[in-house]
């Protein structure tokens, strides 16, 4: 199929011959397209086959011109327009000049050759970095970018340092975090209470014995604090977990080099390329068989691994000591934002970690690792953080001074200088006063690098989250965006579409334009307007909130919405089956009552529903993970028939897919095949409406497109179909998209507004 490719390349690729080597390589793979030079950076657009594009993107990385070394890629894939021949287009030099502030870089190949070499002067050195590598957004204190600007300003160059920093010729000129063990910062192992074990290569050293002896170690990194322990060994992995806090939800693992991640998960050479990229994020990878030895707590019933590799000397230098997996979690307590100074830590952290590995290098902003997956065969962003924050997104344009605060869980915020839109790192849930002191930080940081003065702020509509209290709070006219809305505007825009789109906008809940919990939507958007054109049947979740936690309180709710109060005689339900009698006495007062038990049209609480009666899951310890467990399960031989389901007046009614699904469960169908065969329905059903609604292009968005056997299928039904299906690449489908979403919505209400129609601007009291 053709495809346009966007790839926007940051680093140093001007004045290097960048653009000639471009023009060349897309001569002979003979590609359209061009290339152009900005203050931005260098942009490129390609037009051609999938196979040929992903060539092209291999070659410009390997091929590059001597000279130039790339900090930063972002691909994206967009519509074709037919495009003929290849040309260098003209220097953007117009136009609002936004100095960009490059995201932190993993160790370039010659800096970890120097680290490695005993005859260098930076041998065994765990913060060496040049100009083409190392740390930058989390040491940035305000621009431009120059050393008495950042964390290094404490720290005088000695005379070698100098001198490679000073001379035009060196691969350290102007390299503003330039260090070495002479002048630069040092490592030291702490105990618990703070006091000093060992110091530079000696504390890495007794570090990696701490992790050998299966003790907790927390490593004071780019971005913030990890929580190390041995990735094989099983006690150590369930301290970890029940001194976090953490029961269930995967942890993350490095490898010390790719030929180790490749012995235990099947590598693509896409994911390859994604492991090794500049960014480098965790990659969620499938596993091969469990021979090789990961305990088994790290990612409990999950066919899946978070995997990344180290992206600095100091990880580099542990993981070659240690020669074996580890978990490295970002150090929090759960829902906490991830701890940036030692100090701290050694508080926040002193019950979860036995020692400490530290420097004395400090980190201004927090910054996570990102996560991504491969879905569709493109790069799918969960979690968008380190090395690809805080760069703007291309979304077309999007009007100037919003500032977008995004909604509760994995908040981000985004703001746009020029049309320009720039989305923060993840923050995450904002349960805590801390998470959401960090989410005030990030505002006032964001602000104070790009000097954006918000002239309007815009909001999710739910009253109650602290973002959107933050918001109303600001003295400034607040707009307020629809949940559901801002998801499809997020997809739209990083899609670059215009005009009339349907957006499938389905994840656990948002608060929707009549109160309910929404969360299973077909909205037909055009620009400023959207329309619901269709959604899913709705059904009460007893205790409200606590359902978000027990698939089986979503259950009861939709099998109520089914048999009513006879549900309470039917017998072998596994959510009936999972409550005590005195539970069920008073779940089935709320429910007769309606007290207390909001409906909902949530996409994502049907698939509780189903973990539910198929007994997979009744409790949860994490968001989603009777959907996520729902996924694992599939055993898809393609032949299992979909379920029924009635689409009329715009209401979804999934009645016959649950009592067919009951049908299944009492003939003893396996779980998996009945999880197959409830995916396919729900591609199903997408297919059916956009055929009602007679709509060509189709966004898949929301939480629930997180789910690859889900929105493959999807993609792959509507484009059998005859429609054009688009889903998100550089921006989370979860709600760490929605800030994304509020910023261009804004803009969209902005510009009709100018044309005199109201919109719903209000003045914040
Ligand atoms: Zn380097
Ligand atoms: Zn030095
Ligand atoms: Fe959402």
């Amino acid at each position: 199929m053709t495809q346009r490719a966007r790839i926007a390349v940051r680093g140093a690729v001007q004045g290097v011959g960048f653009r000639p080597f471009v023009y060349q390589l897309a001569h002979q793979l003979d590609l359209p397209g061009w290339v152009l030079n900005s203050p931005q950076g260098v942009f490129i657009e390609v037009e051609g086959e999938n196979k040929i594009l992903e060539a092209f993107v291999v070659r410009l990385q390997k091929e590059k011109p001597e000279r130039s070394s790339i900090q930063s890629l972002e691909l994206s894939y967009l519509d074709p327009i037919g495009m003929n021949g290849f040309e260098i287009r003209e220097s953007e030099n117009q136009g609002e000049r936004t100095t960009l502030v490059l995201p932190d870089i993993a160790t370039c190949e010659v800096c970890l050759g120097e680290v490695l070499n005993p005859k260098d002067r930076r041998y065994l050195y765990p913060f060496a970095n040049c100009t083409h590598c190392g740390p930058r957004f989390t040491l940035i204190e305000s621009l431009p970018y120059d050393r008495a600007a950042t964390s290094m300003k404490r720290f005088e160059m000695c005379e070698a340092c100098r001198r490679e920093y000073e001379d035009p010729r060196d691969r350290r000129f102007h390299a503003q975090p330039i260090a070495c063990p002479d002048c630069g910062p040092g490592l030291e192992l702490w105990d618990g209470n703070g006091e000093t074990l060992a110091a530079h290569h000696q504390a890495l050293m007794e570090a990696a014995e701490t992790i050998r002896c299966g003790e907790i170690l927390a490593v004071k990194g780019l971005g913030g604090f990890h929580l190390v322990v041995d990735a094989g060994n099983e006690q150590a992995v369930t301290r970890l977990r029940r001194r976090k806090n953490r029961e269930e939800k995967p942890l993350a693992l490095m490898f010390p080099k790719l030929v180790d991640a490749k012995l235990v998960c099947e590598v693509s050479d896409l994911e390859e390329r994604i492991l090794l990229s500049p960014e480098s994020p965790i990659v969620v990878l499938r596993r091969r068989s469990q021979r090789v030895e990961i305990a088994p707590s790290v990612a409990p019933k999950n066919p899946f691994l978070g995997v990344m590799l180290p992206y600095t000397p100091l990880h580099h230098l542990l993981m070659n000591e240690l020669g074996s997996p580890v978990v490295a979690t970002s150090g929090n307590l759960s829902d906490e934002p991830i701890c940036i100074d030692e100090r701290e830590a050694t508080e926040r952290l002193r019950r979860v970690a036995d020692r400490f590995l530290v420097h004395d290098r400090p980190i201004l902003r927090h910054v996570d690792d990102s996560v991504v997956r491969v879905l569709a065969g493109r790069e799918l962003i969960l979690r968008r953080a380190r090395g690809y924050a805080p760069l703007p997104l291309h979304v077309g344009s999007a009007a100037p001074g919003i500032l977008a605060v995004g909604g509760h869980l994995k908040n981000t915020v985004a703001v746009t200088v020029g049309d320009n839109v720039f989305l923060s790192q993840h923050i995450g849930d904002l349960e805590t006063s801390e998470a959401y002191s960090a989410f005030r930080k990030v505002i006032a940081s964001f602000q104070e690098l790009y000097g954006a003065e918000p002239e309007r702020v815009a909001a999710d509509m739910h009253p109650d989250y602290l973002s959107t209290k933050y918001a109303a709070d600001q003295g400034l006219p607040m707009i307020s965006i629809q949940h559901h809305y801002a998801h499809v505007v997020s997809c739209m825009a990083e899609n670059e579409l215009e005009g009339r789109v349907l957006g499938v906008a389905w994840d656990g809940t948002g608060y929707g334009l009549d109160g309910t919990l929404w969360g299973g939507e077909f909205l037909l958007c055009e620009g400023a307007s959207f329309q619901r054109v269709a959604k899913f049947r709705d059904f009460r979740l007893p205790g409200g909130e606590r359902a978000i936690k027990e698939p089986r309180r979503a259950a009861l709710g939709a099998l109520h919405a089914i048999f009513g109060d006879a549900l309470f005689e039917q017998v072998d339900l596994a959510p009936l089956d999972s409550f005590t009698g005195q539970e069920l006495v008073v779940l089935r007062r709320m429910l007769a009552g309606t007290v207390n038990s909001p409906a909902t049209t949530s996409a994502g609480r049907l698939f509780d529903v189903v973990a539910s009666v198929t007994g997979l899951r009744q409790k949860c310890s994490f968001e989603g993970q009777a959907a996520m467990e729902l996924e694992y399960a599939i055993e898809d031989e393609g032949d299992h028939p979909n379920y029924p389901f009635v689409l009329s007046s715009q209401t979804v009614d999934w009645e016959p897919t649950l009592r067919a699904i009951l049908t299944d469960v009492e003939n003893k169908v396996p779980v998996g095949k009945i999880s197959a065969r409830f995916h396919r329905t729900l591609a199903e059903i997408i297919v059916d409406v956009a055929r009602q609604i007679d709509e060509k292009r189709v966004l898949l968005t929301g939480g629930c497109f997180q789910n690859v056997f889900l929105t493959e299928r999807a993609i792959q039904r509507l484009e059998a179909e005859g429609f054009r299906p688009y889903w998100q690449q550089r921006v989370p489908p979860n709600d760490g998209g929605l800030a994304l979403g509020q910023a261009v919505a804004a803009s969209y209400l902005l510009a009709r507004s100018e044309q005199d129609v109201p919109c719903s601007t209000r003045k914040a009291t």
